[in-house]
């Protein structure tokens, strides 16, 4: 193995490091598929007595240096100085203390970018994509008119787009790393988005309005009508983490309803505004996620927010998970000093947006049921 100069390592240490696929190695020479371009085959050919590499198909070459700052997107100044803190060398240290290769490239999660990057990230996607015909009818006919769809920022999960939808992102200069759903392609070391079901997508927001991560309502149900954009277990991805979910939360808000998920508090805030009497909504995003519960009250202390109606679904009365859950919310919230008030409709609404759509509809029976709505 020829070292390189006054170098770390060697040409094909960084191929190693950075996870270049070698398609063939002749001994003398490296043909590696190259992550610079599409090249399907093995165009990237590497020297390795001369620690040089260039793609036959692209054009792009040079030194040890230069593939590393290119693979990463870093001067050659920063690529020099982090090879030598890699390979754990000055520049006087013999050859022989390199590590003649790493054993395997470690694909580690990375840790979750801050919230002003999702937030970002997230914001700039949902604009890049549409919702579909069928996704907005089912909307529509879950009682959102097409303005709230609109202004909710609903859209269909992406499928043969998506790579272009990354190159745009890159080029409106959104971080992906560390953004619950985007990860890098081992072969080709580009982004990519994790879709793993169809559906709608739905931005969860926090207390200011921030999207932090964002819940598929799935079209097929396999286990849970829900998932999260998440791009756990995969190179250079990260696990999503919801928060609590704000909506109509504002300065004069007195009370809260507590319920679950994005899409019901939504749908629930869109209706009672319609119904001419907007309430505010705090949708947990898992009922049995006491932590994200505690957020939310932080949040709300915060916001001088003292009285909370808890609202889970009816089938509390039925399903002992739920029932526990919700029983677990009243006594925390309690012994936080807030104001608790379980509030209970007719079961044969199960949640409280299709408590409100019943009511819209009975209105629009000229039947007034005002009576009904939960105060
Ligand atoms: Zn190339």
């Amino acid at each position: 193995m020829g070292s390189a100069g006054n170098l770390p390592c060697s040409i094909e240490d960084v191929i190693n490091l950075v996870g270049i696929k070698v398609v063939r190695n002749t001994g003398t020479q490296l043909h590696c598929k190259c992550p610079f371009c599409d090249d399907k085959k093995a165009h990237l050919n590497v020297k390795i007595s001369k620690n040089v590499f260039r793609c036959n198909r692209c054009g792009r070459g040079g030194g040890v240096l230069h593939l590393y700052s290119l693979m990463h997107d870093v001067t050659m100044n920063t690529a020099y100085d982090e090879l030598c803190r890699i390979f754990n060398s000055g520049v006087d240290s013999t050859r022989e203390a390199f590590p003649k290769r790493i054993a395997e490239v470690v694909a580690p999660e990375l840790p979750i970018a801050s919230i002003e990057v999702r937030d970002n990230t997230y914001s700039n996607l949902l604009s890049l994509l549409s919702l579909g015909a069928a996704h907005r009818e089912s909307l529509l006919l879950r009682g959102l008119s097409n303005d709230d769809i609109n202004r909710l920022g609903y859209k269909t999960t992406p499928a043969v787009r998506a790579p272009k939808i990354v190159t745009q992102l890159l080029e409106r200069g959104c971080e992906l790393q560390g953004v619950p759903g985007f990860y890098c392609d081992r072969d080709t070391s580009r982004w990519k988005l994790d879709i793993r079901g169809s559906g709608i997508m739905l931005p969860d927001r926090n207390s200011r309005g921030q999207i932090e991560a964002i819940q598929i309502r799935l079209d097929k149900v396999h286990k849970s009508k829900f998932n999260n954009l998440t791009s756990v277990d995969r190179y250079c991805g990260t696990s999503a983490t919801c928060c609590p979910h704000f909506v109509g939360v504002t300065q004069e808000t007195d009370a809260v309803y507590l319920t679950e998920g994005v899409m019901k508090s939504d749908i629930a805030y869109c209706l009672s505004c319609e119904l001419g009497c907007p309430r505010a909504f705090v949708g947990l995003t898992g009922v049995g996620n006491i932590n994200q519960f505690q957020r939310a009250l932080t949040e709300l202390h915060e916001l001088g927010i003292y009285r909370i109606k808890v609202a889970f679904d009816m089938d509390a009365t039925v399903n002992e998970n739920v029932r526990a859950a919700r029983n677990r919310v009243l006594e925390t919230g309690c012994d936080a000093g807030f104001d608790m008030t379980p509030v209970a409709w007719d079961p044969r609404s199960k949640g409280i947006d299709d408590l409100l759509l019943m009511i819209k509809k009975n209105r629009l029976n000229k039947k007034s049921m005002e009576e009904q709505y939960v105060d």
